[in-house]
């Protein structure tokens, strides 16, 4: 009898244990999967600048004799060049917060000046194309976080509401204190009146690399990082990021961070005038 017993507190246990081990090895799997996929995806996007670089500078090499030409040869290799530039620089930005823990450099950050920034990143892009910006709400508001980590989500934001935007738009900032169950939360939306993501690519817009129209995006000198970085941001910094949007009207990014005061550190609200 006791055997018997044993025996069947043991199959279920031994059959639970094989489980867990086949969900682990599904999960590695996976996790060896989205590595691969994104190796090769590298090698794609490098491969694509620097190909078209030894094209341009055969064609420079064979029109010595026409000066006008080689000037527009060079004008396109300065154009790859500068291509290839951010990429490496938006690899290097997000292999930094992939891999930095962002709250050993923590500190009260002031959302207004985060804002400023960001509105000054792209402050040239969007004279060009008469896009008006307006913020509000962020007057008194602190993050607790990595002040270069929270400016490139916020900048990666709002270059994307200007990149995807008609001209003549408006691309609006607001900044407000939500209570949440840890503590209070401060939220930054990014709207947009552009051209908006369908329901099926607001699923995978957060994915490394992932485009809705990579010719659109690599016109515009898109990576397909940028939110890939702006969502590890959030999370590693015990927020996170959510879209709204409707095609053909527009978009609205909101980042949800935590405030600083709230999470025992020294809390600027509660008297720290430096
Ligand atoms: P990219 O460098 O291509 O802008 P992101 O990771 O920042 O890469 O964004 C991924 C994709 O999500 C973009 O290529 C674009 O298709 C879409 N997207 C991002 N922001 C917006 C927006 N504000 N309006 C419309 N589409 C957007």
């Amino acid at each position: 009898g006791d055997a018997l017993a044993v025996s069947a507190r043991v199959a279920p246990l031994g059959s639970r244990l094989v489980l867990l081990l086949v969900e682990d090895l599904t999960e590695a799997r996976r996790t060896e999967a989205v590595r691969r996929d994104f190796v090769a995806n590298v090698s794609h996007e490098l491969k694509t600048p620097v190909g078209a670089l030894s094209l341009l500078s055969e064609a420079v090499m064979d029109a010595s004799d026409d000066p006008e030409a080689v000037t527009r040869f060079a004008g396109r290799m300065q154009a790859e060049a500068t291509r290839l530039t951010s990429l490496v620089q938006e690899l290097i930005d997000l292999s930094r917060v992939q891999n930095d823990d962002p709250l050993e450099d923590a500190e009260p950050v002031r959302v207004d000046e985060l804002v400023a920034e960001a509105i000054d990143r792209c402050g040239h892009q969007a004279g060009t194309k008469q896009i008006t910006m307006a913020a509000g709400g962020t007057a008194g508001l602190y993050i607790w976080g990595n002040r270069g980590q929270l400016a490139a989500a916020l900048g990666n934001l709002v270059e994307n509401a200007v990149n995807y935007s008609p001209a003549r738009t408006r691309v609006g900032i607001a900044g407000r204190r939500v209570a949440g169950s840890g503590g209070d939360m401060i939220e930054i939306a990014v709207t947009d009146q552009g051209i908006g993501i369908s329901e099926k690519d607001r699923e995978r817009i957060f994915e490394r690399f992932y485009r809705v129209d990579p010719a659109r995006s690599r016109a515009t000198g898109g990576t397909g990082l940028g939110l890939a970085i702006v969502k590890h941001v959030a999370a590693s910094h015990g927020g996170e990021v959510t879209v709204w949007s409707a095609e053909g009207q527009g978009s609205t990014f909101t980042l949800r961070l935590p405030e600083a005061g709230s999470r025992g550190d020294r809390g600027v609200a509660d008297g720290d005038d430096d």
